[in-house]
């Protein structure tokens, strides 16, 4: 992975944010711009250097995962020595995350860096990383592979009796079975009337027939997500399930055929919320569609009314769209794909059937 060149573009930026110099605290985009993989590290990027600061516990680590920067090791924060470099590169205006320090950082970093300006900026690295390069494309095929294969595993083993907690536990152990590091999120499995909860916590409900089982899951595979969603029936749902498993189908092909590179993430969300509110249920779809997925597991761009997100070709989002009827059940199918000029390629092979074979 090319983090030189990375680099190289953020820093192409500084002069439009009136910046000399931009402090990175945000892990994601540290890794982004570094490879560095660790708990703690900060990156101080001027036009022409870059800083990487950790502690003593990374020390080892930043040398063989960061072998192209100066390197500094603290063992007090980075606060001091990140100002002492910024002097020394003789910085007047200091870009900071505004999205990545608390205030309380914010209010230590002033003081500290006396006779400097604090520039804060938003979301410049964020943006960029929209588009994948190839090797990130590559990682996040990896980790739907591996979510595809814990699936297929799952649906074998459904059972009278078993409980959600059991389901999940069983779900990320046969995702680590498959490659993953571990599980991209804390996994959702809902049985029955709990699936009416978009994000339902785990409980030790017991699997019976006539139940839907919803399953929200992704392994994490070299720092990238995956982000899949599946509702499979245990034996003979309510009929209401099963249309509304039809129409949720529908929507997110509507979803699915609306992405290519260009559309906004409103027109997306529009394709197949429409419909859901055409079908009467419109009150029962009661989040955005998707969102880009990637480093993090929630990252732009963003699919949901009012979202003026354009999509680039090479962004990687999930389309999600869910159908919740309080009391009964719920339905939701997530994929995530890869925008493309033309459309998009769907990534996980993984079927969408309530009834799986
Ligand atoms: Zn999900
Ligand atoms: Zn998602």
């Amino acid at each position: 992975m090319d983090h030189g060149l990375r680099r190289t573009r953020l820093a192409s930026r500084l002069v439009e944010l009136r910046a000399d110099a931009f402090l990175l605290t945000r892990l994601p985009n540290v890794r982004y711009l570094t490879g560095f993989t660790g708990s703690n590290g900060q990156v101080l990027l001027t036009p022409g250097d870059a800083v990487f600061f950790t502690d003593g516990r990374y020390t080892e680590q930043a040398r063989y995962e960061v072998p192209d920067l100066e390197r500094v090791t603290y063992l007090d924060g980075f606060l001091e020595p990140v100002v002492q470099a910024a002097e020394r590169l003789g910085v007047g205006r200091l870009g900071f995350e505004s999205e990545g320090v608390t205030f309380g950082t914010y209010q230590d970093l002033r003081a500290a860096a006396k006779g400097m300006e604090l520039v804060p900026v938003g979301g410049e690295v964020e943006r960029l990383r929209w588009v994948k390069d190839v090797n990130e494309l590559a990682a996040l095929d990896r980790a739907q592979g591996a979510t595809d294969d814990a699936f297929v595993a799952i649906v074998a083993r459904l059972r009278d009796g078993v409980t959600e907690r059991e389901l999940a536990f069983e779900l990320e152990a046969e995702m680590r079975r498959a490659g993953a590091e571990r599980s991209a999120f804390d996994t959702i499995v809902a049985f029955g009337a709990d699936a009416a909860e978009p994000h339902h916590e785990p409980t030790d409900r017991a699997l019976a027939r006539g139940d839907v089982v919803k399953m929200d899951f992704g392994a994490l595979v070299d720092g990238y997500h995956a982000d899949m969603t599946r509702t499979v029936a245990f034996g003979e749902p309510p009929g209401e399930l099963r249309d509304v498993h039809d129409l949720v189908r529908k929507a997110q092909q509507a979803g699915i055929d609306a992405v290519h590179a260009g559309a906004t993430g409103a027109e997306v969300d529009a394709a197949a919320r429409s419909v859901i509110e055409d079908a009467g249920h419109g009150e029962h779809f009661t989040h955005g569609l998707g969102h880009g997925v990637g480093l993090e597991i929630h990252e732009g761009p963003r699919l949901r009314r009012g979202s003026d997100d354009a999509l680039p070709a090479g962004a990687v989002v999930t389309v999600e769209p869910g159908v919740y009827l309080p009391g009964v059940g719920g339905v939701r199918i997530e994929d995530m794909v890869e925008v493309t000029n033309d459309g998009c390629r769907v990534l996980p092979r993984s079927g969408r059937d309530l009834f799986p074979a």
